[in-house]
């Protein structure tokens, strides 16, 4: 489904990812762990286009989405193409985002209705089952702002899934969260994967990780350290690095 070849990335002199290469499979949820500042949110950024690179080669379902040589400007797909790739894709990040001027309704349906040119009917049918599936069916009408975190978290993560996306994309879905409230989310998460949806999450709930992953990738300083089952990397990492980090969490 995904593959990033050799990807790097800087920030004027600094270099915040080394030479990354990893591929996800359909159905595989990945879960990415490190240290603050190892470069894992730089990472979704670059493979959801949110970013530039500054080498290395990103492709979607076999096509390549983008390539860029060392110190040349990257080279994205046709921009027919590359549309269709970009729907390949959903977006959770850490604080929402939702629109606050539009009703829950509304947030889950604009894009569906622009983009994908669904009749509003069509939309709405959609995401009104997508919220019941998440408890929230009694609040399509409500605003952002009268729902609790978790809540509207719940209706970002319908929000994605209203794309139909063949990857989601996690950043730390939970940090922003009330300990209270992770547990409804992680649920929300836990039967996507049942439903087989294949996710790449980063986060720093690591039981959660070990529950739910197929596969872990360990971040340290802008590189891969390690990667593996969640058997391998918890129970029996291979590097001292993964360890230490690993320690804080015991
Ligand atoms: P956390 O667990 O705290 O979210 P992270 O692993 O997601 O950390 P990133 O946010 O990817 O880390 O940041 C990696 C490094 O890149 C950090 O040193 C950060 O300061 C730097 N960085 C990120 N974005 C930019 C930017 N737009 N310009 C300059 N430096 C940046
Ligand atoms: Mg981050």
């Amino acid at each position: 489904y995904l593959e990033v070849e050799h990807l790097q990335k800087h920030f004027g002199e600094v270099q915040v990812l080394k030479d990354i290469s990893f591929s996800v499979k359909p159905g595989e949820v990945l879960s990415i762990i490190g240290p603050s500042g190892s470069g894992k949110s730089t990472l979704l950024r670059c493979c959801t286009f949110l970013e530039t690179l500054s080498s290395g080669k990103i492709s979607y379902m076999g096509q390549e989405a983008v390539q860029a040589k060392d110190g040349k400007r990257p080279v994205y797909a046709p921009k027919a193409e590359f549309r269709k790739i970009q729907h390949y894709f959903g977006l959770v990040f850490q604080n929402f985002n939702l629109f606050p001027h539009y009703s829950v309704l509304r947030n889950i349906t604009e894009a569906p209705r622009l983009i994908l040119k669904k009749s509003r009917t069509e939309a709405e049918k959609t995401a009104m089952e997508l919220l019941k599936k998440v408890g929230l069916a009694d609040k399509a009408k409500a605003y952002p702002c009268e729902l609790s975190g978790g809540q509207q978290q719940r209706v970002a993560i319908v929000r994605a899934l209203a794309m139909s996306p063949s990857i989601l994309f996690f950043d730390e879905p939970t940090s922003a969260l009330d300990p209270e409230l992770t547990g409804e989310i992680l649920e929300v998460i836990r039967l996507l994967a049942e439903d087989h949806m294949t996710m790449v999450i980063v986060t720093h709930e690591m039981s959660f990780a070990r529950a739910i992953s197929n596969r872990i990738i360990f971040m340290a300083d802008g590189y891969i350290v390690e990667e593996g089952t969640p058997e391998q990397i918890f129970e029996r990492p291979a590097q001292e690095r993964t360890r230490q980090f690993l320690a804080h969490y015991q």
